[in-house]
């Protein structure tokens, strides 16, 4: 039994304003795991003054003192790199191959990256007559979700860190345990007291007083489109910035060639990977509508494959979060059967053998129309969706078709044809045959948000930029 009684404040472990708790359920035993603490709109007051407070100097430190906090945070962080793993997997059901390796080892890429990038940033540009200079926007209120908590914490902590911002951090009531740890890391690893704070609770208790606060400069989210949309609406009065990276239904393109069938089993074993609950995972797959018998048979043997159980094991899939979570699945399962998809593998109910504990079957519709209620819905479950496309033509319709842009993926053996159709997706990340770079602009198009994190991408949002004219085009900078 964990229990995490107290924020991180000005760089003090301190008690709430209000003395509520919250219980944290791991979802592969249903069973308590831990007792947290509960903010509250006095606990949100403190933090900003204390993130405020320390923005009058962390913002003007220089670039090497910043630096040299981050290099200490990675070592700090790769120390801690077991516990965080742990606490993953038991908040949330992550297998432990892919909470450890995987997603701690992602926070990781995203703070070498935050390194590297500080290291040549150029924070100050002359164009033609006029300086620009960007500066740190001020204090951020990062909010994160439950389904990769370490690494969609990392992805907004480090940035905000590089540029000079301070911080209130506000993780997923779902997920709190990786955050709690993240800030001890962080205090071990010298942080400056109030430059990064730490609170807990869920959006009505935290979320909401730190959206609407004035002393915050910007919000960076990552959650549902429905809290983004409040959020924003919150934040509006005070005319903060807000960054939203909200959900997906991303596509999926098999191309018509001789790796048709790694591809459409690839596209099965992504799909799968976190039970599905993955804001970017390629829920809709598209194949040539000939090729549709081949798929299925494909795909079937491909959710054969995946091995479902106790996540403090060997296994692909562990559980999905919640017990809300699973009965959503559930619901959008029945759904497929009832407007008439296929059913191919999985479907209704628990895997066998595992009564206890939040799992769902490794399922695969097919023979889905993009007009049905499983193409258009994000399921945040392992789901794959198989659509049929004429042509390319058609093909490209069919992605584009969807409320959202996050994510779309082509996959195939003519590198020009991919490339071809990677342009025509409207969504903000395109990948070809599993194209992985921690520099690539990460973010949504339509409902799926709007900035960008990763990488050089990733500063901008931190920045404001001011613009000085009057100089010379041959006078120096300062
Ligand atoms: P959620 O929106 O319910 O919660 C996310 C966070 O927002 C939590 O910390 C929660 O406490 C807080 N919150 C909720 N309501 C709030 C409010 N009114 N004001 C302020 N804060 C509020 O989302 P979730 O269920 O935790 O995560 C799943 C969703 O996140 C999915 O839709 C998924 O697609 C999306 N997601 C997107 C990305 C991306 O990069 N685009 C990444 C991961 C997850």
């Amino acid at each position: 039994m964990r229990e995490y009684l107290k924020f991180y404040i000005g760089g003090q472990w301190v008690d709430p304003a209000e003395q509520r708790t919250f219980d944290v359920v791991n979802p592969a035993t249903e069973e308590v795991c831990g007792t947290v603490a509960v903010g509250s709109a006095a606990d949100v007051d403190r933090a900003v003054a204390a993130a405020r407070e320390a923005f009058a100097t962390w913002s003007v430190t220089g670039r090497e003192d910043r630096l040299e906090v981050l290099r200490n945070i990675l070592g700090e962080y790769q120390k801690r790199a077991g516990d965080l793993a742990a606490a993953l997997t038991e908040e949330m059901g992550a297998p432990a191959a892919l909470a450890g390796g995987f997603q701690v080892g992602l926070g990781a890429g995203h703070l070498t990256t935050a390194i590297e990038v500080l290291e040549n940033f150029a924070f100050e540009e002359r164009r033609g007559a006029t300086l620009v200079v960007k500066e740190p926007i001020g204090v951020c209120g990062l909010i994160t979700p439950w389904n990769w908590p370490m690494s969609l914490i990392a992805v907004k902590v480090f940035p905000a860190l590089a540029t000079g911002c301070t911080m209130v951090l506000k993780p997923s009531e779902r997920s709190p345990f990786t955050g709690q740890i993240f800030a001890e890391i962080l205090a071990a690893a010298g942080v400056p007291a109030g430059v990064f704070n730490l609170l807990q609770g869920d959006g009505p208790s935290v979320g909401v007083p730190l959206s609407r606060h004035p002393g915050v400069d910007m919000i960076s989210f990552t959650g549902s489109t429905r809290a983004g949309i409040e959020i924003a609406r919150n934040a509006a009065p005070s005319v903060k910035r807000v960054t939203q990276e909200l959900g997906g239904k991303s596509p999926n393109i098999i191309l018509d060639d001789e790796t048709f069938a790694e591809n459409v089993r690839g596209g099965v074993g992504e799909m799968m990977g976190n039970s599905g609950q993955t804001c970017s995972a390629p829920s809709r797959m598209l194949v040539p509508s000939a090729r549709m018998e081949e798929a299925i048979a494909i795909a079937e043997e491909a959710a054969a494959q995946v091995t479902v159980g106790d996540p403090t094991g060997d296994v692909v899939m562990g559980p999905v979060v919640s017990e809300s979570q699973f009965e959503k699945v559930q619901a959008l399962i029945q759904k497929g059967i009832d407007e008439g998809a296929t059913l191919v593998a999985g479907g209704p109910g628990r895997p066998e053998g595992l009564e206890r504990g939040y799992y769902v079957k490794p399922t695969v519709f097919a023979n889905v129309t993009n007009d049905m209620t499983i193409a258009r819905e994000e399921i945040f479950g392992p789901v794959v969706t198989i659509l049929g496309y004429r042509d390319i033509d058609h093909a490209v319709e069919i992605a584009n078709d969807t409320e959202y842009g996050l994510a779309g993926y082509v996959a195939g053996a003519d590198l020009e044809q991919a490339r071809a159709v990677a342009r025509r997706i409207r969504a903000g990340w395109v990948v070809i045959n599993g194209g992985f770079d921690f520099n690539c602009p990460f973010g949504g198009y339509k409902k799926s948000g709007n900035g960008r994190e990763w990488g050089e991408f990733g500063f901008d949002d931190y920045l404001e930029v001011k613009g000085i004219p009057g100089y010379a085009p041959d006078e120096a900078a300062s």
